[in-house]
């Protein structure tokens, strides 16, 4: 049974129609960076819960979420409604094994993502520990358009921190014809090496760690292709692999 906590909404970014991120205060237990909880509503007398991924460190205690607003979707259209002050149901546990702790120190670390599932990435790139582990980390944000690249602040922030140890890739699926950026679904765009090639390295199982949050179709062909074609295997719990992943849905 999940042990509830009672929230406020402190702050309420609204980025697009599609995209915002809430911004909670509660008493929870400490959670580790990558992992998610679990927030409810109250709807017509029956309570709603769903998964969401922080996106703050674990040691800043603003709790915050970067959610897309399901058109029809059971809670989140009502989370975007929110305002401040209103309560939120938190869990006080968090989950999830989406962390560094089950990653071994590797030379490359990818990090891909579709849409809101930048968002365990965020949290574990604010963490000082992933930047001791890894020699180069290479996040990857595959968005629509271009207006949808939220968190470009942030990131900026990030980056700074990380001195040259950060490559930041964008990838649009909708937007043609801006420069710098990749166009298409990173399955494909690995299949035909323009990401290594734009990147500059090769994705090896010999030296990389590829984690994979987001759309349950990005993930299942990028996991797909990088076993049969590349040598990769999932990380499990009792047998260490090179791909770590987190469905969204
Ligand atoms: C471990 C985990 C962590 C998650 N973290 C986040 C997060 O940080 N941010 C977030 O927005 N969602 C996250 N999700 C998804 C979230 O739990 C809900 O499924 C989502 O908010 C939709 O809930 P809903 O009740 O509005 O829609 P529902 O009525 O439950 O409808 C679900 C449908 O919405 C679609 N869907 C679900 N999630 C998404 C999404 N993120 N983007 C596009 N389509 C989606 C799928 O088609 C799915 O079948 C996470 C899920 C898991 C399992």
């Amino acid at each position: 049974m999940t042990e509830w906590s009672i929230g406020k909404i402190k702050k309420i970014k609204y980025w697009t129609e599609n995209l915002f991120s809430i911004i909670i205060n509660a008493k929870i237990n400490n959670f580790s960076a990558g992992q998610f909880t679990k927030l409810a509503l109250d709807i017509n007398g029956k309570k709603i819960q769903r998964a969401y991924s922080y996106i703050n460190s674990p040691n800043n205690q603003n709790y915050e979420f970067y959610i897309s607003n399901i058109k029809k979707g059971k809670l989140s259209p009502y989370l975007y409604n929110l305002k401040i002050n209103d309560k939120i149901f938190i869990s006080k546990n968090s989950s999830g094994t989406f962390i560094l702790n089950n990653i071994q120190s590797c030379k490359n670390l990818w990090m891909l993502s579709t849409g809101t599932g930048i968002g365990p990435y965020l949290s574990i790139l604010q963490d000082k520990v992933c930047f001791k582990k890894f020699a180069k980390i290479i996040l990857i944000h595959s968005i629509r358009y271009i207006e949808d690249f939220n968190y470009l602040n942030l990131v900026k922030s990030i980056e700074k921190n990380y001195y040259n140890k950060l490559i930041v890739q964008i990838i649009l699926t909708r937007n043609t014809n801006i420069n710098n950026f990749l166009y298409g679904y990173i399955p494909n765009l690995i299949k035909n090496g323009q990401l290594e090639k734009k990147i500059g390295i090769k994705i090896s199982p010999r030296n990389s760690h590829i984690m994979l949050c987001g759309h349950p179709e990005m993930i299942q062909q990028t996991q797909n292709f990088l076993e049969k074609n590349r040598g990769f295997s999932k990380n499990l719990k009792n047998q260490n692999g090179n791909i770590t992943s987190e469905r969204y849905w």
